[in-house]
């Protein structure tokens, strides 16, 4: 009693939090949710915007436990027939929709037509694996928006009697990429809400959403989570601690983007990243036109990696600075410790600044689509005036 106390004025003792999904609690949303549903004042739609893995899409649904248990707590029991069935994603209350591949010029009504049995598969493996952890991504392969299917289907759906419960959830995962005609489809059924039935729409690009549906929406920020809370949870599901560190560091508080880095092999991109400085720092050219082909490469097949091996000289620069301040407890790159040390005996007078500066640049020319060589040479050309002078 004492625990659910705590948790009820939003504080958490320990990692353990009563919940029907295991959550990372972030910033009192866990309580904010209690007091909604305690408070009987549920509003048809909701927008939980922020990183998915800052807890927008873990926290539908563990609303949608909440909303849909038998018990009538403002905390899912756990144990009834609706809370047994949530905790699967198999509740015939629960409706989620996401993106899929799909033909858009079909008059069907159901999403899942066409699609092949080894997609369908696909589609139940990515279900089962987002219900034993709600921050894993349901990516399917090849999706790249909501089809207006999804929507008709759903419509088919909510204007009839809940199955189990007294109300129905929908929950629309990455709600920014429903397509036009998928959002005004949308937004006759906001318009005309079915009743006893709550809409949850996760995104992190909310100013993607068509405006008139999203000011129909209570809208609740997710903050990112703390770097230590990421970590704890890598370190959990078995990861080394330091490499732990790494991931939770480049997740910039998404653990559904550490779950993704998790996928790379985090030792082979640091490697890249510190030979390319060391081919900066001795201007090494025949070993730079290796280098920048290579990451030119790269980029053209995987950006994702791309830009891991820039967030990891980022923080080489970081470390360097700290190690320079004498905080080596704070090191993120704490197994490169060594070649940190001699880096900045070489280079006393690295600006910082400057180079963190010189990488932010070229992400912001890749993002407006500057030649990709062009941007790496620029990017090289930086790195080494902010390495400053060599030492003898
Ligand atoms: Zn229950």
């Amino acid at each position: 009693m004492e625990k659910q106390n705590q948790i009820e004025s939003g504080r958490v003792v320990g990692q353990k939090i009563m919940t029907l999904f295991e959550l990372i609690d972030n910033d009192n949303i866990l309580s904010c949710l209690d007091n909604i549903v305690s408070g009987k004042k549920v509003s048809t739609a909701y927008l939980f915007h922020g990183k998915d893995g800052a807890g927008t899409e873990a926290f539908a649904l563990e609303f949608a436990a909440k909303l849909l248990c038998g018990s009538r707590n403002n905390k899912p029991c756990g144990s009834c027939s609706s809370c047994r069935k949530m905790k699967t994603l198999q509740h015939p209350d629960l409706f989620l929709v996401y993106p899929l591949p799909s033909k858009e010029d079909s008059r069907t009504i159901d999403p899942f037509k066409g699609l092949s049995s080894k997609k369908i598969e696909e589609i139940q493996q990515l279900l089962q694996k987002k219900s034993e952890d709600p921050y894993t991504k349901l990516l399917v392969s090849g999706a790249r928006s909501i089809p207006i299917s999804f929507v008709r289907w759903i419509r088919k759906q909510v204007y009839m009697k809940p199955q189990e419960s007294s109300a129905r959830c929908v929950i629309v995962f990455d709600a920014h990429l429903l397509t036009i005609e998928a959002s005004n489809a949308f937004l006759k059924v906001l318009e005309e809400p079915p009743e006893n039935t709550i809409f949850i729409l996760t995104s992190e690009f909310p100013e993607s959403i068509l405006p008139t549906i999203r000011s129909r929406c209570q809208a609740l920020f997710f903050p990112q989570l703390p770097e230590g809370k990421i970590e704890n949870k890598l370190v959990q599901k078995g990861i080394p601690g330091e490499k732990a560190k790494l991931i939770a560091n480049l997740s910039a508080g998404d653990l559904t983007a550490a779950y993704k880095i998790l996928d790379y092999d985090i030792i082979e991109i640091e490697d890249m990243a510190i030979n390319l400085l060391v081919y900066i720092a001795t201007w090494n050219k025949n070993k730079l036109k290796e280098k920048l082909q290579n990451m030119v490469e790269i980029y053209r097949k995987d950006q994702y990696k791309f830009f891991l091996v820039l967030k990891i000289i980022q923080r080489w620069f970081m470390d360097a600075a700290l190690l320079k301040l004498g905080m080596d407890g704070h090191l993120v790159l704490y197994n490169r410790r060594d070649r940190l040390i001699r880096f900045v005996k070489s280079f006393p007078d690295f600006d910082v600044e400057g180079l963190h500066r010189a990488i932010d640049y070229c992400v912001d020319l890749l993002r407006s689509n500057v030649y990709i060589s062009l941007a790496l040479v620029n990017l090289f050309f930086d790195l080494k005036e902010g390495l400053g002078r060599r030492a003898k």
